[in-house]
This record gives C-alpha cells, structure tokens and sequence, in this order.
C-alpha cells in the first residue's frame, strides 16, 4: 500500500505547500496573528476569505469539495459565536447587581488584587488594596501609554479614587490624544481587580472564554494596524524574493510581469514569432518545454535580460530549468512505464 504523501515525503509535501502563494499569506497571516493578539479576528477574515477563493476555484476547475469546509468552517463559527454571545449577555445582566463601582466595593473583601485593561497603546495592570471596605492604595504594574497622559491624567484619577474609598468616574480628561483610552483601560483594570474580591463574580464560561480569545482576542486597537502593516509587508518582501526562483522540478516560473523589459534589452528581441526571453518564460509557465528548448539555440547567452528583469528570470535561467524539467519529465515517464510493465 502506497503511503499518502504526507507521511511519505513530509518535508518535499511542506515545500510544494509553500510554493503555493495562498499557503504563504495563511502561514503569515497566522503567525501576525499568534505575535499581535489584538489582530486575530482581522486576520481570520483574511485567511477565510483567502481559503473561500482558492476553494471555490479549485471546485471550478476539478470539481473539488473542498469548499464545502469553507461553508461547514462558518457555520461552527456562527454556532460558537451565537453561543458565546448569549452566555456574555447573560453574564453581564448579572454582573450589573455585582458591581463593584461606588457602594460596590462593600462587597469586596479584604484583601490584595490585579485586574487588566486595555489602554491605547497596549494593556493596563493594577493592583488594587482593599481594606475594611475602601481601596487603599493603587499600584500600576504595566501600563504602556503616553507618559503625558499617565502624568497628566492617571495621579488625578488615583487620588480621587483613594480619598473616596470607592471606584468613582473620572472626571472628562484633558484633550491629550488617546487620553480617553488610556482612563478607561486604567478604570477597566481596577474594576477587574476589585471584581476578583467579590464572591460569587458571574464569569463567562470556559468554552464562550476559549472561542472570544481564540477568534478575536483582543479588541482591535492601534497596535492591530501595526500588525497588519508588517503582514503586508512581510508578504511583499517574500513575496519578492520567492518570485525570482523557478517552482522545483516543473521549470515554470513563479512569475512574469509581462513588462517586457527583458524584451527591451534582449539583442535577439524576437524569433519565430516568440519574443525573446518573455516569451520562453510564459512557455515554461505552460509546460512546453520542447519549445523552449527548440528556441534556446537563438539565445546568446549575453545576460542582459538578467539586468532588466525585476524578479530575476533571465532567458539561460528560464532555459536550463526547462531542460531539466524536461529531463525529469522524462524520468518519471520512464519510471511510470517501468512499472505498468511489471
Ligand atoms: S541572455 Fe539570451 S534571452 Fe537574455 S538578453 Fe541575452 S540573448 Fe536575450
Ligand atoms: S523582464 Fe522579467 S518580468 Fe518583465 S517580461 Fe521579462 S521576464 Fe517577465
């Protein structure tokens, strides 16, 4: 029994999968996502959508089903989503007799606790102290944001907070930029401390948990526009670079702009009515490769498509592929009729 190819050439399987430039933005998609958090659900979109499209073709061309996990994928996301919503709403229904703003913090006991929110650069950590039913002091352990707007903003709102005892709103902030965020991210992050001291919190589920960090994360913020900036610029340089190599083993170029420029240098410009060298690089894109190789004693060898080309195909390169793309062609049609005679 022949293995599947995954089991038998792992390592080949991975990189014919790499080749494929679908695979490429899903592998980069998934690894801004598991680096920036905050930019998981804006990512899940890309990789769906980018899924749905190589899908839906691959079913137009072979008739492939595959696209019907695409369908199956979105329900369970729907299914999870409806689930989670409805124990979220739920929870924070209850959560509104539990507060721990103003007279609240009577039901708070004794004790130590750190709560997080999220600021406008990055998350907010606090302790909170809580002793015979006021807060007593107020540490921040992480907190990313604007020193003018911690200096300005944050000293105000803790003194306010401890001379009261209680969680109160703070007062509208200065107009410093993302001076709103940072207040409440730092009101969320002692609000989550003091929560932790009430008995009996309502908290989500594990699965409503699991299914918001796993598919949004955190709530999209700035540092989600910086994750996608280096998505698409991670996927332009290699995109850049993997476009002047040859697909291994097929001799067909990755890419070809069709700009001419090798054209435009080439001293041969064109023969039998096939532009030298943009036309051997889409008849390798084709596979023909006796063409090519029937073309290639025109070709003088200069190297100055080489210059000029902005991926890097020349016509020797295009042309040495092509002859061992046809040498391997030839190999395995060998090896295939060996075997039909055994
Ligand atoms: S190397 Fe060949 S294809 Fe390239 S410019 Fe020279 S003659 Fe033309
Ligand atoms: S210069 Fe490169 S990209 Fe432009 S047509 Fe020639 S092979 Fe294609």
């Amino acid at each position: 029994m022949t293995l599947p190819r995954p089991l038998r050439d792992p390592l080949g399987f991975l990189w014919s999968a790499f080749n494929i430039r679908e695979v490429r933005l899903v592998l980069y998609a998934l690894i801004v996502a598991a680096l920036f958090p905050s930019s998981r659900y804006i990512l899940f979109v890309i990789i769906g959508i980018t899924l749905a499209i190589v899908w839906f073709k691959n079913y137009r061309k072979t008739g492939s089903r595959k696209i019907l996990y695409f369908f199956g994928a979105v329900l369970l996301i729907k299914l999870g989503y409806f689930i989670s919503y409805y124990d979220v709403t739920s929870v924070d229904e209850a959560r509104i007799i539990k507060r721990p703003w103003g007279a609240g913090i009577s039901q708070v006991l004794d004790g130590k606790y750190v709560g997080e929110g999220q600021g406008f650069r990055g998350p907010i950590k606090t302790e909170v102290e809580v002793k015979n039913n006021r807060i007593v002091s107020i540490k921040t352990l992480e907190y990313s944001d604007l020193i003018s707007v911690k200096d300005n903003q944050i000293p105000v709102f803790q003194r306010e907070i401890l001379e009261k005892g209680m969680l109160v709103r703070p007062s509208e902030p200065e107009m410093f930029r993302g001076a709103t965020e940072t207040l409440t991210g730092y009101v969320n992050a002692i609000a989550s401390a003091l929560a932790k001291g009430i008995p009996d919190f309502p908290e989500y589920s594990v699965s409503s948990k699991v299914f918001l960090e796993t598919f949004f994360g955190k709530a999209p913020d700035r540092v989600t526009i910086n994750a996608l900036a280096i998505l698409f610029a991670a996927f332009m340089v290699f995109e850049y670079a993997l476009q002047s190599m040859l697909t291994p083993g097929t001799g067909r170029s990755i890419n070809c702009y069709n700009c001419a420029s090798c054209v435009g240098v080439c001293p041969v410009k064109e023969v039998e009515g096939v532009q030298m060298p943009m036309g051997l690089v889409l008849l390798t894109r084709l596979g023909d490769y006796d063409r090519v190789m029937e073309l290639s004693k025109y070709c003088v060898g200069c190297g100055r498509c080489a210059t000029k080309c902005p991926i890097g195909n020349s016509g020797p390169l295009v042309i040495s592929a092509a002859f061992q793309a046809a040498r391997q062609k030839k190999l395995e049609q060998g090896i295939g009729s060996e075997k039909e005679t055994a």
